[in-house]
């Protein structure tokens, strides 16, 4: 079967290096691997509106950011098909159809979106197309018959919740759409990184963000305060790793041969942990070492950004092709559904001379 990757952000705020260890950096890979015959990373502007309606010039905004984002990252327009989701109606469509598949109880249930409602102080009245937005979510990933859906952690609930819709839709209708497998990071820190503050998780709408597009400066000041052990008191004390954001994020970017470049007292990070527990190393040289290694890891994306930023008309231009190839294979996949539920009337010959025969006879 042809392998087909489905993924995206909402367009909330610029991209950080949270999405970048969760799901960019691995898009990126995939995308080179050249074992998917098709890649889409959608934008995902109509989902960032369920909680944000109030707000459309914030959304309208962080398209282009999201887009230079994306290409810094090294995604390349030749090889994936970036799309904005409201472009593209047919999605509004399917969703609609798959809600009559999924009951209240079970969006209720949903881990990530009560938290989210949480998150948002939602409580008391939660916007409908927000609850229901995993829904829609599952109209996004059938809409281009997705195999892979390479995402962070938090996104699992949505996969299970697209499987189930794509299993009641075939076993009502008949089989037609394909059931999607998550692709989750394979190392455990990447799975959710932590905020700089050492919150649970670094999120746009948490401000506790590094992002890909921070200059240089700004990237070292965040690294100097972040969190780390708070019993870690003198340089002498043994500290302790649990929840310690700064080798969380080591964790996830370090690679051994930055240890030769920026800390030869090491020859890994294990060893660097070793010491750290024992005590006898400071949270000062750890962090000027993390700032090294994020600074290696976001030179070669800041300079990307500088070329693209000069042709923002193109980005736009770009943007608008992969939209209007996206919508073509997603009108594959809603003339497939309407046929499967039977809506498909002016299409379906044999139902119009059914019904005439009926009344001729
Ligand atoms: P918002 O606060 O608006 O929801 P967000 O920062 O959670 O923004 P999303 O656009 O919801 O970002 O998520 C886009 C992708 O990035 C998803 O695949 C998600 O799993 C992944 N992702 C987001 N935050 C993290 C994180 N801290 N660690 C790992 N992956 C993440
Ligand atoms: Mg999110």
């Amino acid at each position: 079967m042809e392998k087909i990757i489905l993924t995206g952000d909402r367009p909330t705020g610029r991209l950080h290096v949270g999405h970048y260890v969760g799901s960019l950096r691995r898009r990126v890979e995939l995308q080179d691997s050249g074992e998917y015959s098709k890649i889409f990373i959608m934008i995902a502007d109509a989902q960032a509106l369920t909680d944000n309606a109030e707000n459309p010039e914030k959304v309208r905004q962080n398209i282009i950011e999201v887009a230079l984002d994306y290409l810094s990252a090294g995604l390349d327009p030749k090889k994936s098909t970036i799309l904005i989701q409201s472009q593209i109606p047919e999605l509004t469509e399917l969703s609609f159809y798959y809600m009559n598949l999924v009951t209240v109880s079970r969006l209720q249930r949903n881990p990530t979106v009560k938290s989210e409602i949480q998150m948002r102080n939602f409580e008391a009245s939660i916007p409908v197309g927000f609850f229901t937005y995993p829904i829609s979510q599952a109209a996004d990933i059938t809409a281009f018959k997705a195999t892979t859906v390479p995402v962070g952690e938090d996104q699992m609930p949505m996969l299970e919740q697209t499987r189930e819709i794509v299993h009641k839709f075939n076993s009502v209708y008949g089989e037609t759409l394909v059931e999607p497998n998550i692709l989750l990071p394979d190392n455990k820190a990447c799975m959710r990184l932590p905020g700089t503050d050492g919150m649970a998780k670094m999120s746009k709408s948490l401000g506790n963000c590094i992002y890909l597009s921070d200059p240089e400066d700004e990237v070292k000041k965040k690294v100097m305060s972040m969190y780390t052990d708070p019993e870690h008191l003198q340089v002498s004390d043994p500290g302790h790793l649990e929840g310690n954001t700064v080798f969380t994020y080591l964790d996830a970017f370090s690679k051994d041969d930055m240890f030769a470049e920026y800390c030869p007292d090491y020859n890994n990070l294990d060893e660097m942990k070793e010491h750290y527990q024992r005590g006898g190393l400071g949270d000062v040289k750890v962090k000027k070492f993390l700032n090294s290694v994020l600074q290696e890891t976001l030179a070669p994306i800041r300079s990307r950004r500088a070329e693209w930023e000069k042709d923002i008309p193109g980005v736009y231009e770009l943007l608008k092709k992969g939209s209007e190839e996206a919508e073509k294979v997603a009108a594959e996949t809603l003339r497939d559904v309407k046929e499967a539920m039977k809506i498909n009337y002016f299409e379906d010959k044999a139902l119009i001379t059914e019904q005439s025969e009926r009344y001729s006879s």
